[in-house]
Protein backbone atom coordinates (compact mmCIF):
# COMPACT_ATOMS: atom_id res chain seq x y z
CA UNK A 1 0.00 0.00 0.00
CA UNK A 2 1.15 3.13 -0.98
CA UNK A 3 0.52 6.68 -0.37
CA UNK A 4 -0.60 7.66 -3.42
CA UNK A 5 -2.84 4.61 -3.67
CA UNK A 6 -6.94 4.51 -3.42
CA UNK A 7 -8.05 3.63 0.06
CA UNK A 8 -11.33 2.95 0.80
CA UNK A 9 -12.26 3.15 4.56
CA UNK A 10 -15.83 1.81 5.39
CA UNK A 11 -17.13 2.91 8.80
CA UNK A 12 -15.10 6.29 8.93
CA UNK A 13 -17.28 7.82 11.07
CA UNK A 14 -17.67 5.07 13.78
CA UNK A 15 -14.84 4.78 16.66
CA UNK A 16 -12.74 2.36 14.30
CA UNK A 17 -12.95 3.90 10.95
CA UNK A 18 -12.20 6.89 12.50
CA UNK A 19 -9.21 6.11 13.80
CA UNK A 20 -8.38 4.69 10.73
CA UNK A 21 -7.86 7.84 9.06
CA UNK A 22 -6.14 9.33 11.40
CA UNK A 23 -3.97 7.10 11.46
CA UNK A 24 -3.53 6.94 7.63
CA UNK A 25 -3.08 11.07 7.20
CA UNK A 26 -0.57 10.54 10.25
CA UNK A 27 1.41 8.04 7.79
CA UNK A 28 0.84 10.27 4.94
CA UNK A 29 -1.68 8.73 2.85
CA UNK A 30 -3.58 11.15 0.91
CA UNK A 31 -5.79 9.24 -1.33
CA UNK A 32 -8.78 8.31 1.22
CA UNK A 33 -12.48 7.61 0.06
CA UNK A 34 -15.14 7.74 2.73
CA UNK A 35 -18.84 8.44 2.21
CA UNK A 36 -21.19 9.05 4.95
CA UNK A 37 -23.82 6.68 5.60
CA UNK A 38 -26.30 9.50 4.04
CA UNK A 39 -24.21 9.27 0.97
CA UNK A 40 -24.06 5.68 0.73
CA UNK A 41 -26.46 3.48 2.77
CA UNK A 42 -23.84 -0.14 2.61
CA UNK A 43 -26.96 -2.62 3.25
CA UNK A 44 -28.02 -1.49 -0.60
CA UNK A 45 -26.70 -3.98 -3.03
CA UNK A 46 -26.97 -1.28 -6.02
CA UNK A 47 -25.50 1.63 -4.37
CA UNK A 48 -22.67 -0.45 -3.50
CA UNK A 49 -21.69 -1.58 -6.42
CA UNK A 50 -22.48 2.11 -8.01
CA UNK A 51 -20.10 3.33 -5.72
CA UNK A 52 -17.22 0.38 -6.44
CA UNK A 53 -17.50 0.75 -10.23
CA UNK A 54 -17.03 4.43 -10.24
CA UNK A 55 -14.56 4.81 -7.22
CA UNK A 56 -12.43 1.57 -8.13
CA UNK A 57 -10.29 1.54 -4.86
CA UNK A 58 -7.37 -0.55 -4.46
CA UNK A 59 -7.65 -1.46 -0.75
CA UNK A 60 -9.80 -1.56 1.84
CA UNK A 61 -10.47 -1.23 5.16
CA UNK A 62 -14.07 -2.92 6.66
CA UNK A 63 -15.14 -0.97 9.44
CA UNK A 64 -18.68 -0.35 8.73
CA UNK A 65 -20.92 -2.00 11.25
CA UNK A 66 -23.89 -2.30 13.21
CA UNK A 67 -22.20 -1.92 16.84
CA UNK A 68 -23.36 -1.49 20.39
CA UNK A 69 -23.11 -2.82 24.13
CA UNK A 70 -24.24 -5.99 26.02
CA UNK A 71 -27.91 -3.92 25.98
CA UNK A 72 -28.19 -3.24 22.32
CA UNK A 73 -27.04 -6.17 20.99
CA UNK A 74 -29.38 -8.46 22.82
CA UNK A 75 -32.07 -6.01 22.54
CA UNK A 76 -31.65 -5.12 18.79
CA UNK A 77 -30.52 -8.72 18.03
CA UNK A 78 -32.36 -8.92 14.26
CA UNK A 79 -30.97 -5.65 13.29
CA UNK A 80 -27.31 -6.72 14.27
CA UNK A 81 -27.10 -9.74 12.24
CA UNK A 82 -28.99 -8.99 9.34
CA UNK A 83 -27.59 -5.09 8.55
CA UNK A 84 -23.91 -6.75 9.57
CA UNK A 85 -24.57 -9.64 6.99
CA UNK A 86 -25.76 -7.00 4.53
CA UNK A 87 -23.30 -4.69 4.80
CA UNK A 88 -20.19 -6.88 5.07
CA UNK A 89 -21.83 -9.13 1.50
CA UNK A 90 -21.82 -6.06 -0.80
CA UNK A 91 -18.31 -4.65 -0.07
CA UNK A 92 -16.86 -8.40 -0.19
CA UNK A 93 -18.02 -9.19 -3.42
CA UNK A 94 -17.65 -5.95 -4.56
CA UNK A 95 -14.51 -5.04 -3.69
CA UNK A 96 -13.61 -8.99 -5.50
CA UNK A 97 -15.76 -7.74 -8.56
CA UNK A 98 -14.29 -4.19 -9.01
CA UNK A 99 -10.87 -6.06 -8.79
CA UNK A 100 -9.39 -4.54 -5.15
CA UNK A 101 -6.17 -5.68 -4.12
CA UNK A 102 -6.07 -6.09 -0.63
CA UNK A 103 -9.22 -5.89 1.69
CA UNK A 104 -9.21 -5.99 5.83
CA UNK A 105 -12.38 -6.92 7.61
CA UNK A 106 -12.35 -6.37 11.27
CA UNK A 107 -14.48 -8.59 13.38
CA UNK A 108 -14.50 -8.92 17.44
CA UNK A 109 -13.37 -10.72 19.94
CA UNK A 110 -17.48 -12.00 20.49
CA UNK A 111 -16.85 -14.22 17.71
CA UNK A 112 -15.19 -16.77 20.39
CA UNK A 113 -16.98 -19.51 21.88
CA UNK A 114 -18.66 -18.22 25.49
CA UNK A 115 -16.38 -20.80 27.57
CA UNK A 116 -13.03 -20.76 25.34
CA UNK A 117 -10.20 -21.15 27.42
CA UNK A 118 -8.22 -18.15 28.05
CA UNK A 119 -6.30 -15.96 26.35
CA UNK A 120 -8.06 -16.80 23.62
CA UNK A 121 -5.93 -18.61 20.43
CA UNK A 122 -7.34 -18.01 16.73
CA UNK A 123 -7.75 -21.47 16.50
CA UNK A 124 -10.73 -21.92 19.34
CA UNK A 125 -13.02 -20.20 16.35
CA UNK A 126 -16.04 -22.26 16.36
CA UNK A 127 -15.20 -24.78 19.23
CA UNK A 128 -18.14 -24.45 21.26
CA UNK A 129 -21.49 -22.54 21.77
CA UNK A 130 -21.44 -18.69 21.64
CA UNK A 131 -22.52 -15.84 24.62
CA UNK A 132 -26.26 -15.66 24.11
CA UNK A 133 -26.15 -11.85 24.48
CA UNK A 134 -24.55 -11.19 21.53
CA UNK A 135 -24.76 -13.89 19.16
CA UNK A 136 -26.34 -12.27 16.53
CA UNK A 137 -23.45 -9.25 16.04
CA UNK A 138 -21.04 -12.67 16.52
CA UNK A 139 -22.72 -14.86 13.71
CA UNK A 140 -22.51 -11.97 11.24
CA UNK A 141 -18.93 -11.14 12.35
CA UNK A 142 -18.40 -15.21 11.85
CA UNK A 143 -19.86 -15.10 8.19
CA UNK A 144 -17.49 -12.04 7.39
CA UNK A 145 -14.81 -13.51 8.30
CA UNK A 146 -15.96 -16.98 6.27
CA UNK A 147 -16.65 -15.12 3.20
CA UNK A 148 -13.11 -13.50 3.11
CA UNK A 149 -11.34 -17.19 3.50
CA UNK A 150 -13.80 -18.43 0.89
CA UNK A 151 -12.84 -15.66 -1.50
CA UNK A 152 -9.34 -16.32 -0.80
CA UNK A 153 -9.57 -19.93 -1.36
CA UNK A 154 -11.85 -19.59 -4.20
CA UNK A 155 -10.80 -16.47 -6.02
CA UNK A 156 -7.45 -16.00 -4.83
CA UNK A 157 -8.69 -12.58 -3.04
CA UNK A 158 -6.30 -11.12 -0.51
CA UNK A 159 -8.71 -10.69 1.63
CA UNK A 160 -7.43 -10.84 5.52
CA UNK A 161 -9.16 -11.10 9.22
CA UNK A 162 -8.64 -9.30 12.13
CA UNK A 163 -10.23 -9.48 15.67
CA UNK A 164 -9.83 -6.41 17.90
CA UNK A 165 -10.66 -6.55 21.88
CA UNK A 166 -12.99 -4.09 23.28
CA UNK A 167 -12.46 -0.95 21.67
CA UNK A 168 -12.39 2.24 23.36
CA UNK A 169 -10.80 6.32 22.55
CA UNK A 170 -11.97 9.46 20.79
CA UNK A 171 -15.74 9.16 18.57
CA UNK A 172 -16.77 6.39 21.27
CA UNK A 173 -20.51 6.34 21.50
CA UNK A 174 -21.59 7.85 25.01
CA UNK A 175 -25.09 6.27 24.46
CA UNK A 176 -25.84 4.89 28.33
CA UNK A 177 -28.43 2.43 26.99
CA UNK A 178 -26.40 1.11 23.62
CA UNK A 179 -22.85 2.20 24.58
CA UNK A 180 -20.39 -0.50 25.54
CA UNK A 181 -19.19 -0.28 29.39
CA UNK A 182 -16.00 1.72 29.15
CA UNK A 183 -17.78 5.06 27.57
CA UNK A 184 -20.56 4.70 29.68
CA UNK A 185 -18.75 4.61 32.50
CA UNK A 186 -16.65 7.86 31.66
CA UNK A 187 -20.27 9.49 31.23
CA UNK A 188 -21.74 8.17 34.41
CA UNK A 189 -19.10 8.90 36.95
CA UNK A 190 -18.40 12.17 35.10
CA UNK A 191 -22.05 13.32 35.11
CA UNK A 192 -22.61 12.17 39.18
CA UNK A 193 -19.50 14.35 39.62
CA UNK A 194 -20.73 17.37 37.61
CA UNK A 195 -24.60 16.83 39.65
CA UNK A 196 -22.65 15.95 43.03
CA UNK A 197 -25.16 12.52 42.93
CA UNK A 198 -24.20 10.12 45.75
CA UNK A 199 -23.71 6.89 43.68
CA UNK A 200 -23.04 5.61 40.51
CA UNK A 201 -24.81 2.51 39.03
CA UNK A 202 -22.79 -0.05 37.53
CA UNK A 203 -24.82 -2.89 35.61
CA UNK A 204 -23.85 -6.25 36.83
CA UNK A 205 -21.72 -8.01 39.43
CA UNK A 206 -18.09 -6.29 38.67
CA UNK A 207 -16.98 -9.58 38.23
CA UNK A 208 -16.78 -10.27 34.64
CA UNK A 209 -13.07 -9.37 33.12
CA UNK A 210 -12.71 -7.38 29.90
CA UNK A 211 -9.57 -6.51 27.43
CA UNK A 212 -9.55 -2.86 26.65
CA UNK A 213 -7.49 -1.57 23.65
CA UNK A 214 -7.16 2.30 22.69
CA UNK A 215 -8.40 2.72 19.12
CA UNK A 216 -5.24 4.42 18.21
CA UNK A 217 -3.28 0.73 19.19
CA UNK A 218 -6.02 -1.16 17.18
CA UNK A 219 -5.88 1.55 13.94
CA UNK A 220 -2.06 0.84 14.08
CA UNK A 221 -2.41 -2.51 14.06
CA UNK A 222 -4.93 -2.42 11.05
CA UNK A 223 -2.38 -0.41 9.05
CA UNK A 224 0.40 -2.85 10.10
CA UNK A 225 -1.91 -6.07 9.18
CA UNK A 226 -2.64 -4.34 5.59
CA UNK A 227 1.36 -3.93 4.94
CA UNK A 228 2.51 -7.12 6.41
CA UNK A 229 -0.45 -9.80 7.14
CA UNK A 230 -0.98 -12.09 3.94
CA UNK A 231 -2.48 -15.52 5.68
CA UNK A 232 -6.49 -15.93 5.12
CA UNK A 233 -6.33 -17.09 8.98
CA UNK A 234 -7.64 -14.63 11.29
CA UNK A 235 -5.63 -12.91 13.91
CA UNK A 236 -6.41 -10.86 17.04
CA UNK A 237 -5.72 -7.40 17.64
CA UNK A 238 -5.39 -6.94 21.92
CA UNK A 239 -2.95 -5.88 24.89
CA UNK A 240 -2.66 -9.24 26.64
CA UNK A 241 -4.07 -8.05 30.00
CA UNK A 242 -7.56 -7.67 31.73
CA UNK A 243 -9.29 -5.64 34.24
CA UNK A 244 -12.88 -6.57 36.23
CA UNK A 245 -15.27 -4.38 35.59
CA UNK A 246 -14.79 -3.29 38.46
CA UNK A 247 -11.56 -2.01 38.64
CA UNK A 248 -12.31 -0.55 35.86
CA UNK A 249 -15.48 1.34 37.36
CA UNK A 250 -12.34 2.11 40.30
CA UNK A 251 -10.25 3.30 37.45
CA UNK A 252 -12.46 6.06 35.94
CA UNK A 253 -13.72 7.00 39.44
CA UNK A 254 -10.16 7.90 39.96
CA UNK A 255 -9.57 9.52 36.11
CA UNK A 256 -13.03 11.45 36.48
CA UNK A 257 -12.08 12.26 40.67
CA UNK A 258 -15.55 11.37 41.63
CA UNK A 259 -15.71 10.99 44.87
CA UNK A 260 -18.91 9.19 45.66
CA UNK A 261 -20.25 5.48 46.04
CA UNK A 262 -20.17 2.81 43.55
CA UNK A 263 -23.54 0.47 43.19
CA UNK A 264 -23.40 -2.85 41.24
CA UNK A 265 -27.39 -3.80 39.64
CA UNK A 266 -27.14 -7.55 39.50
CA UNK A 267 -30.38 -7.17 37.64
CA UNK A 268 -28.22 -6.37 34.75
CA UNK A 269 -26.53 -8.97 32.24
CA UNK A 270 -22.57 -9.62 33.30
CA UNK A 271 -22.35 -11.38 29.63
CA UNK A 272 -19.73 -13.47 29.31
CA UNK A 273 -16.99 -13.89 32.08
CA UNK A 274 -13.68 -13.32 30.35
CA UNK A 275 -13.08 -12.91 26.86
CA UNK A 276 -9.14 -12.70 26.87
CA UNK A 277 -7.67 -12.41 23.53
CA UNK A 278 -3.89 -14.20 23.13
CA UNK A 279 -1.86 -11.86 20.82
CA UNK A 280 0.50 -14.22 20.29
CA UNK A 281 0.43 -14.39 17.03
CA UNK A 282 0.23 -10.47 16.14
CA UNK A 283 3.21 -10.27 19.04
CA UNK A 284 5.43 -12.94 17.16
CA UNK A 285 4.67 -10.67 13.60
CA UNK A 286 6.59 -7.22 15.40
CA UNK A 287 3.09 -5.61 16.80
CA UNK A 288 2.26 -4.75 20.35
CA UNK A 289 -0.35 -2.55 22.33
CA UNK A 290 1.24 1.04 23.77
CA UNK A 291 -1.20 2.93 25.42
CA UNK A 292 -1.81 1.83 28.79
CA UNK A 293 -5.44 1.97 30.06
CA UNK A 294 -4.95 4.50 32.65
CA UNK A 295 -3.48 7.02 30.04
CA UNK A 296 -5.81 5.78 27.52
CA UNK A 297 -9.13 6.74 30.00
CA UNK A 298 -7.37 9.62 30.64
CA UNK A 299 -7.14 10.77 27.32
CA UNK A 300 -10.33 9.65 26.38
CA UNK A 301 -11.85 11.28 29.31
CA UNK A 302 -10.60 14.99 27.86
CA UNK A 303 -11.87 14.55 24.51
CA UNK A 304 -15.18 13.59 26.22
CA UNK A 305 -15.37 16.06 28.43
CA UNK A 306 -13.84 18.52 25.16
CA UNK A 307 -16.71 17.32 23.06
CA UNK A 308 -19.06 16.81 25.59
CA UNK A 309 -22.50 18.27 23.51
CA UNK A 310 -21.63 16.46 20.71
CA UNK A 311 -21.16 12.82 22.36
CA UNK A 312 -24.17 13.61 24.73
CA UNK A 313 -26.33 14.75 21.96
CA UNK A 314 -25.85 11.20 20.01
CA UNK A 315 -29.40 9.84 20.01
CA UNK A 316 -28.86 6.06 19.49
CA UNK A 317 -25.75 6.39 17.84
CA UNK A 318 -25.10 2.71 16.63
CA UNK A 319 -24.92 2.57 13.07
CA UNK A 320 -21.08 3.44 12.00
CA UNK A 321 -20.43 3.94 8.46
P1 LIG B 1 -19.79 -6.95 26.20
O1 LIG B 1 -18.30 -6.92 26.30
O2 LIG B 1 -20.31 -7.39 24.86
O3 LIG B 1 -20.43 -7.72 27.33
O4 LIG B 1 -20.32 -5.45 26.26
P2 LIG B 1 -20.32 -4.24 27.30
O5 LIG B 1 -19.08 -3.42 27.13
O6 LIG B 1 -21.63 -3.53 27.06
O7 LIG B 1 -20.38 -4.84 28.78
C1 LIG B 1 -19.26 -5.37 29.43
C2 LIG B 1 -19.56 -5.62 30.89
O8 LIG B 1 -19.66 -4.36 31.57
C3 LIG B 1 -20.86 -6.37 31.18
O9 LIG B 1 -20.61 -7.26 32.25
C4 LIG B 1 -21.80 -5.24 31.64
O10 LIG B 1 -22.84 -5.70 32.49
C5 LIG B 1 -20.81 -4.36 32.41
N1 LIG B 1 -21.25 -2.97 32.62
C6 LIG B 1 -21.21 -2.31 33.83
N2 LIG B 1 -21.75 -1.10 33.74
C7 LIG B 1 -22.11 -0.93 32.43
C8 LIG B 1 -22.72 0.13 31.70
O11 LIG B 1 -23.05 1.19 32.25
N3 LIG B 1 -22.93 -0.06 30.37
C9 LIG B 1 -22.56 -1.22 29.75
N4 LIG B 1 -22.77 -1.33 28.43
N5 LIG B 1 -22.01 -2.27 30.40
C10 LIG B 1 -21.79 -2.12 31.73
Amino acid sequence: MNTNDKIYVAGHRGLMGSAIVRELLRKGYKNIIAKTSAELDLREQSAVRGFFQKEKPQYVFLAAAKVGGIYANDTYSAEFIYDNLAIQNNIIDESYKNGVEKLLFLGSSCIYPKNALQPIREEYLLTGPLEPTNEAYAIAKIAGLKLCQFYHKQYGCRFISAMPTNLYGSGDNYNLQNSHVLPALIRKFHEAKISDAKNVIVWGTGTPSREFLHVDDAANASLFLMQRYEHPDIINIGVGKDNTIAELALLVKGVTAYKGQLIFDDTKPDGTLRKLLSVDKINALGWEASIELKDGIRNTYKDFVDNYDNYTMQKNKFVLS
